[in-house]
């Protein structure tokens, strides 16, 4: 039997074409799905439809706007453990961190839903006299959303449900890796009866399509996640148009470990935060740079819990580490690998590709700990974007903090400690958009801004109050009466 076809979708039509396919990384002979490879015509006839789709969706109410993303959310709901395996299947993850994530997206929606009657403004009182002044929002117009493979639902829907209640219209370009995810919350939308239009969603090769997109004349805006490369050209396209633009790119995420930390606790939240989604997550730590008291003792229990998780395929219970993604991705692992055991020895665990009848199909690596790696070291700079983790030695706090800041990247940070003191020295002193303390460096909710700072991230950050920001734009009235 040949797999499910998934078409594009433009103007409230599902559009069929020549596909590629959708593969498991677990299992790389399964494909999932065959998805239609658009081209840079399907874009701008998205752009279009959103073009002409948006006066009518701007002018209905928030309210209104917002019972169509709660239905979409009851609609996610429905389907939440097809949608959820659906997930594991095509990007690799665990069935538990997909159920997390899809119960994720439909939180959103149904946060953002509730924002369709929150939509408000600003009154102030006028200089002049019998002068009414307000200024109240409005969609920015037609808005392009890019969005990468690792969370291949929440991100989506952390860009489209804040676009659609402020009024936008969208053209959604999902990562090729794992489009099904994304696709699942455009065929929740449809079925929510969202009108024709409003959203389009165009899978297919991101370079040209990318193109396409940001040169499309109605576009406006443009929410990108993914690679710093991709990320610094796609700002240099958009500023030449000037369009509003957020990015959200790499991270080299660090975990500092103080010997008045909760030991166990911290070994779990590093373990976590390396680790599960097998590295694969913007804030995942790649850094834990651990006080010199403890530093002996910790990295022989990091080894050793380490050692105890499961590799294997997400859809099987106890499974704790799914594959990368593809074999692209592994091969990118592995290089930094051969990278570290040439800067810094053999790891202390891991390593290797798995092999053996349940990892020969798939694209799993197991978790690999490098220890006693300085600064200058690639592992310690780079992203990777895997199951690696750097272990790096600090004298006390203000030192782990220069280690720690010694980055081009600040997405997220974490500190494990019981101190208040030192707590409050970490928060006002780490070079982060996203801190938390004896938490995993991963693991964000959508009611708070999230973003990064220096080269992590560019513009306004995402979810929140904050994407309510990004995707509205403020008309200014003057009344005399
Ligand atoms: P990753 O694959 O690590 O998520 P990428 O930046 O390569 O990071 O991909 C993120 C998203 O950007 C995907 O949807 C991808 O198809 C898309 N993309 C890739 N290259 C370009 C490009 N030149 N312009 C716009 N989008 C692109």
């Amino acid at each position: 039997m040949s797999a499910p076809l998934y078409p594009n979708y433009i103007n409230g039509e599902w559009v069929e074409g020549p596909t590629f396919d959708n593969r498991n990384p677990a299992r790389w002979d399964e494909v999932v799905g065959r998805f239609v490879n658009g081209t840079p015509e399907d874009v701008a006839r998205a752009a279009d439809a959103a073009q002409a789709a948006l006066p009518g969706w701007a002018a209905m109410t928030g309210p209104a706007r917002g019972a169509l993303l709660f239905r979409v959310a009851d609609i996610l709901e429905k389907r939440f453990e097809e949608i959820s395996a659906d997930m594991t299947r095509e990007e690799g993850k665990t069935l538990p961190e997909a159920r997390a994530e899809v119960r994720r997206s439909i939180n959103i929606f149904r946060y953002f839903a509730g924002e369709g009657a929150r939509l408000g403004g600003i009154v102030a009182p006028s200089e002049r006299d019998r002068v009414h002044m307000f200024a109240f929002r409005k969609p920015v117009g037609v808005c392009g959303l890019i969005t990468p493979w690792n969370f291949p639902s929440a991100i989506p829907a952390w860009k489209l449900a804040p676009a659609l209640i402020c009024g936008n219209t969208v053209v959604l370009k999902p990562a090729s890796a794992a489009p099904l995810s994304a696709w699942r919350l455009v065929e929740a939308c449809h079925e929510a009866g969202i009108p024709k239009g409003v959203v389009n969603f165009v899978a297919g090769p991101g370079k040209a399509l990318g193109e396409a997109l940001v040169n499309a004349p109605p576009l406006r805006a443009v929410s990108f996640t993914g690679s710093c490369g991709v990320g610094a050209w796609l700002h240099e396209q958009a500023s030449r148009r000037r369009l509003r633009i957020q990015l959200e790119m790499g991270g080299k995420n660090p975990t500092i470990v103080l010997a008045d930390a909760s030991f166990d606790l911290a070994v779990e939240n590093v373990v976590n935060g390396a680790f599960f989604s097998t590295g694969q997550k913007c804030t995942a730590t790649s850094r834990a740079i651990v006080e010199e008291t403890i530093y002996d003792r910790f990295v022989e229990a990091l080894v050793e819990r380490t050692k105890k998780l499961r590799v294997g395929d997400g859809m099987q219970p106890g499974v704790d580490i799914g594959p990368c993604v593809d074999e692209a991705q592994m091969n990118t692992v592995l290089r930094y690998i051969e990278i570290g055991r040439r800067e810094c020895g053999e790891p202390l665990c891991g390593g290797r590709r798995l092999a053996g009848p349940d990892f020969d199909c798939g694209w799993f690596v197991e978790p690999t700990i490098f220890a006693g790696v300085t600064q200058d070291m690639t592992i310690a700079r780079e992203e990777i974007f895997g199951p690696v983790l750097a272990v790096m030695k600090a004298r006390d706090l203000r030192h782990a903090l220069e280690i720690a800041n010694a980055s081009e990247f600040g997405l997220s940070a974490s500190l494990q400690t019981s101190n208040l003191s030192r707590m409050f020295e970490y928060i006002y002193g780490i070079e982060a958009g996203l801190v938390t303390v004896n938490l995993p460096s991963a693991g964000v909710e959508y009611q708070l801004p999230f973003g990064g700072t220096k080269d992590s991230s560019f513009g306004p950050k995402e979810q929140g109050p904050a994407a309510i920001e990004f995707y509205s734009d403020y008309k200014t009235v003057y009344v005399k009466y």
